[in-house]
């Protein structure tokens, strides 16, 4: 049988080669016994140490896959908005060659060109606000403006602001609202930013079916959905696309227009008004609903 000698060389034989050693049986009686002792806890401290270390440089490649990915949004954001700014520039540039050429000729197509040049504009103040937004909420900036609100009223409001983008693609929108007011302390503005947000989301990524906006009141809350019949949305991309910068949309399908920022805005203001904000979608082709939540404010609780 081995000594505990052999047995110790035995074992720091296998440290040296990078190997934890099982413990070494020992006589707790003579010193060696005792040395023994110690080099078993040694052996422990040094397996938990490596554990640990283990756990570090998972984290650090975790970081590191994060960093990468985070990169690659940012290259990808960057190429999208250099696009998105240019398309509704170089149409004001077009029309405002055409009007100098044509402008004079007939009133019709005068209008017809200076109507495009508004649109474009439009366009180009609907990016820019959101490219601020996004920045304002990296640097935790966004000034909120609290008041009173009727949530119904702004989705109403929201609803008939996106009226006409639903009609041009002809799908439906259906509402499944209470008929009481539900009131709420909030941004006005934001809230019904979040809403616009949601439904211009469902009807880009829809083409063909409806739109559906519903409200339920719950015990503190109230819960808003906005589904649609479209494209649909992976498991794996649920949380990422709250993400800055994350499109998920498979380019071999014709990537609609958008900077990836819309969600991440829309979770943070929900955020900031104490509610949540997620994505239930079987997957592809299956249709998406976007729900957030928002805590109702004491006397609008059930007794
Ligand atoms: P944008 O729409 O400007 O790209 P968002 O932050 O609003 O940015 O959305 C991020 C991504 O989430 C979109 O690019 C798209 O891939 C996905 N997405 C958002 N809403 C929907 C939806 N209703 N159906 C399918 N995909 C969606």
């Amino acid at each position: 049988m081995a000594s505990t000698i052999q047995k110790l060389i035995q074992a720091i034989q296998e440290i040296i080669n990078g190997q934890i050693p099982q413990s070494t049986e020992i006589d707790p009686d003579d010193e060696l016994g005792r040395l023994a002792e110690k080099f078993n806890e040694m052996v422990q401290v040094l397996a938990q140490r490596e554990e640990q270390a283990r756990q570090q440089s998972e984290k650090f490649r975790q970081l590191n896959r994060e960093l990468i990915q985070s990169n690659q949004m940012q290259t990808e954001f960057l190429s999208d908005v250099s696009h998105e700014l240019r398309t509704p520039l170089t149409a004001i540039k077009s029309f405002c060659d055409l009007l100098l050429m044509f402008g004079d000729d007939d009133p019709e197509v005068r209008e017809e060109f200076l109507q495009n040049i508004v649109e474009s504009c439009d366009r180009l103040v609907g990016l820019i606000n959101e490219l601020l937004d996004g920045s304002k909420i990296m640097a935790g900036k966004i000034e909120w403006d609290t008041t009173d609100i009727d949530l119904i009223e702004i989705i109403v409001n929201s609803i008939g602001v996106m009226k006409a983008m639903v009609k041009e693609k002809d799908l439906q929108i259906v509402t499944q609202l209470p008929i009481e007011s539900i009131m709420l302390k909030g941004d006005r503005d934001r809230l019904i930013q979040v809403l616009q947000n949601l439904i211009n989301n469902a009807v880009k990524f829809t083409s063909e079916g409806q739109i559906t906006v519903g409200v339920e009141k719950l015990h503190h809350q109230v819960r808003v959905n906005v589904s649609d019949t479209g494209i649909g949305i992976t498991s794996e991309n649920h949380d990422l696309i709250f993400e800055r910068f994350a499109q998920v949309t498979d380019p071999k399908s014709g990537k609609p227009p958008g900077t990836g920022l819309g969600l991440a805005i829309c979770q943070q203001i929900i955020e900031y008004h104490g509610g949540k904000i997620w994505v239930e979608s079987e997957g592809k082709d299956k249709g998406s609903t976007f729900v957030f939540t928002l805590p109702l404010f004491e006397s609008e609780e059930p007794q």
